[in-house]
């Protein structure tokens, strides 16, 4: 019977201690799958079954990756009904795990590549635990990221491991994936090596020098969990402050999982293991059966993992790598895509009507450098060598050799096709040609260049840096080669991109402007301007409406409102004006605009908010009577799902995955719905029906209150009716 299928190698050597090697014959990657269940399972058996003959175990894994983790897509089609199979399942897991634990010899992990959730949790699980120290290992257990808890053990061996303070905030709550040495620093991995080739030589020497090294701490009679138990006093003063903590770090958004992971994580501290194993196992089924969870999934595995992949790139189309990039305008778009590019590796030449205004735009990446360095993230070499990289120029022919243009000077159609026609002559005959226009249309831009197949609209965020999202648009000329080419290079600057058609604000302005109109709007009708910030982050909004008008500049936000409004009214149309239109001109009228200039809704010093601005209540009188803080809440969060629905409609956004990423990633929507499309078709209302009919229903009972503008249009009454879904 040696023919039968196994995920789980047995090899023992002639000191007795035996490989166990994770290799998954079905599959690129090993899996918590029925096969590796069962494998494993005899593996842990054989051991029992010749324990006499094994002085100590080494688990290995053959693949890539040390072991991938949990199946997801089991988890999101778990639904209440299923909670007491979701549990017996997770226990039985469990039950595993802790007979290895559990074994009379040593058990050292050999984690030669990621090593994230299920599979830490097996690491966990063993004695010692050896990582090779590269940038291919990651080690830790992000489960809080997508909205569950590690119920493998993770919670009760981590407390055990690190104690409840450390356990919990390094750890537990954050989710962090670590590099091997901050793993070790932290304490999650006791020894690193160089290469691969090291790696089972180096467990099997730990074995032969620790041969009665086969329990872990907390199975030792004796055992005090590092830092206390939540009875010692310095946890117990400690404890009361963590809700609050939680509460403060998630804006009092409704985040499941990190108040599930606090909760199991302080009440297994004070039982015993396996009764704290157990509670885990409860919360966990929990999060699992309840919509939440799978919102987030949805979103930061499913989504994230298929746009990585190429999900939204034309096939067959050879990858693309930019070697040198021509950035025109150095002013803070510019600077900031400049420092980005060369970071990745490219040649920058950055260019601005004068050098001394290119100059300037290269020392924002020789600031950011010296913070780096200061901070010991970045090497003065790599430093310089980043710096050599940018040529800040006003010559168009220091452009020659470019094979990638990036566009960001002024926000004028006319300006930005001049500095095309400026460099054209210059550039690679087939370079392509991007545009970091956030208002005008691809299209139109692309009449003023002499290769509209080769011209395509790259919208970055602010700041660039930082922003981890890139809105590629395609004009109605633009080719796949150019578009693939665009994808290509946005994950060569290792960001993320989604790709929309043209539209007036692309997908992600326009959905981000009505929240903004209609925290507005909710100001002029008589809501407090509290209430309305307080509604945005409690729904898990970065930052309430009121205050990102100030960031977004409200004389730019009446600038692209007259822009749209001309437009409409050129194509013969009738502009209805947004209710929150007259509230940004009286806030021009006044002189508080944006932060920019110091003065908006909130009162800002050198830049920094120091609180609202005290003339807000007369300007604009709270009424009477409030509307339901619930409404406030759906409102902001509607408007922008009703818009992305008509992006579907429309055909600018064609993907659900590039709709929640592109409004999680670029436009604050709250990481907890699993973005704008996941927010309509996971939606869950008070009474517990799920999906877009629920969402529909509340959509109407918004309009009815609160006008047409949240009233869904048949497109997306047909899709509910008709059980349908977004196009994934
Ligand atoms: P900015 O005013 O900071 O910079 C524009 C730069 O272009 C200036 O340095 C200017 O000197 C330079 N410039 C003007 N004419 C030029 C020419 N002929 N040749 C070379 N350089 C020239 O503006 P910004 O905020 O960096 O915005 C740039 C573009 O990016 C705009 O199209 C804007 O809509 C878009 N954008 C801005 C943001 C944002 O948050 N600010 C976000 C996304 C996109």
């Amino acid at each position: 019977s040696t023919t039968e299928q196994t995920a789980v190698q047995y090899d023992r050597d002639a000191d007795g201690i035996v490989t166990l090697t994770l290799d998954d014959p079905t599959a690129s990657a090993n899996t918590m799958n029925e096969l590796y269940l069962e494998s494993m399972a005899a593996a842990v058996q054989r051991l029992y079954d010749e324990q006499d003959d094994v002085t100590g175990v080494v688990i290995a894994s053959a693949k890539k990756t040390f072991f991938a983790g949990g199946n997801l897509k089991n988890m999101v089609t778990a639904t209440k009904d299923d909670a007491g199979s979701v549990f017996a399942m997770g226990e039985a897991v469990k039950a595993g795990l802790r007979k290895l634990e559990k074994f009379p010899k040593p058990v050292v992990a050999a984690i030669n590549g990621a090593a994230l959730g299920g599979g830490f949790e097996i690491c966990l699980a063993t004695n010692h635990r050896i990582a090779v120290d590269d940038d291919k290992v990651l080690i830790g257990l992000p489960e809080s990221t997508l909205g569950l808890l590690p119920g493998g053990g993770g919670v009760t061996r981590v407390v055990r491991l690190l104690g409840l303070q450390q356990g919990l905030m390094d750890v537990l709550l954050p989710g962090t994936q670590f590099k091997p040495s901050a793993a070790k620093e932290k304490g999650l991995v006791d020894e690193l090596v160089a290469t691969r080739e090291e790696l089972v030589p180096a467990a099997k020497a730990w074995i032969k020098a620790n041969p009665d090294e086969s329990q872990n701490p907390w199975d030792k009679p004796g055992y005090k969990m590092p830092g206390g138990n939540p009875k010692s006093p310095a946890i117990a003063a400690f404890l009361p402050a963590f809700p609050a903590l939680l509460r403060k770090q998630t804006k009092g958004a409704l985040y499941q999982a990190p108040r599930a992971i606090l909760s199991a994580a302080v009440e297994g501290a004070s039982v015993d293991f396996e009764t704290a194993s157990r509670i885990e196992s409860r919360y966990l089924t929990n999060l699992i059966v309840n919509q939440g969870s799978k919102n987030m999934i949805q979103a930061f595995f499913f989504d994230l993992q298929a746009i990585n992949a190429g999900k939204l790139r034309p096939q067959g189309i050879e990858p693309y790598k930019a070697v040198k990039v021509g950035v025109l305008g150095a002013g803070m778009m510019g600077a900031g895509i400049a420092y980005s590019c060369a970071r990745a590796g490219m040649e920058v030449v950055l260019k601005d009507v004068s050098a001394e205004g290119a100059a300037k735009g290269k020392a924002y990446s020789e600031s950011l450098n010296a913070k780096a360095v200061s901070r010991g993230k970045l090497t003065e070499e790599k430093s310089q060598a980043l710096l050599d990289r940018i040529t800040p120029t006003a010559d168009p022919a220091d452009l020659a050799g470019c094979d990638l243009v990036i566009e960001a000077v002024f926000e004028d159609p006319a300006l930005k096709q001049q500095v095309f026609a400026e460099i054209a002559p210059y550039v690679n005959a087939d370079a392509l040609l991007c545009s970091n226009t956030s208002t005008l249309p691809i299209t139109e831009l692309a009449t003023g260049v002499d290769r509209p197949a080769d011209f395509i609209g790259l919208h970055f965020f602010s700041p660039v840096d930082k922003m981890p999202l890139v809105e590629i648009i395609k004009g109605k000329e633009t080719s796949d080669v150019a578009l693939a080419k665009a994808y290509d290079v946005v994950q060569q600057i290792r960001k993320t991109p989604i790709v929309v058609n043209d539209s007036r604000g692309f997908y992600t302005s326009r959905v981000i402007g009505t929240m903004v109109n209609e925290g507005l709007a909710m100001l002029a009708e008589g809501v407090h301007p509290v209430s309305i910030e307080r509604a945005g982050t409690q729904d898990g909004y970065p930052v309430g409406p009121l205050q990102l008008s100030d960031e977004l500049n409200m004389e730019l936000m009446a600038k692209i409102g007259k822009a749209s409004k001309d437009a409409v009214e050129r194509d013969g149309g009738t502009y209805t004006p947004h209710p929150g239109e007259a509230v940004v001109a009286k806030m021009i009228e006044i002189g508080r605009p944006s932060r920019l200039k110091g003065a908006g809704f909130y009162e800002y010093v050198d830049g920094k908010r120091t609180g609202v601005w005290s003339g807000l209540a007369e300007t604009f009188p709270v009424a009477a009577e409030s509307i339901p803080f619930a409404d406030i809440k759906d409102r902001l969060l509607f408007v922008e799902a009703i818009e992305t629905a008509k992006c579907f409609e429309e055909g600018v956004i064609e993907s659900a995955a590039a709709a929640n990423i592109g409004s999680i990633m670029g436009i604050g929507f709250p990481a907890l719905t699993g973005g704008a499309a996941q927010f309509m078709t996971g939606y869950e209302n008070a009474e517990g029906q799920i999906g877009l009919g629920a969402f529909v229903a509340r959509a109407d009972e918004l309009a009815e209150k609160y006008g047409d503008r949240f009233r869904p249009t048949a497109y997306l009454r047909d899709l509910a009716a008709s059980g349908g879904s977004f196009p994934a």
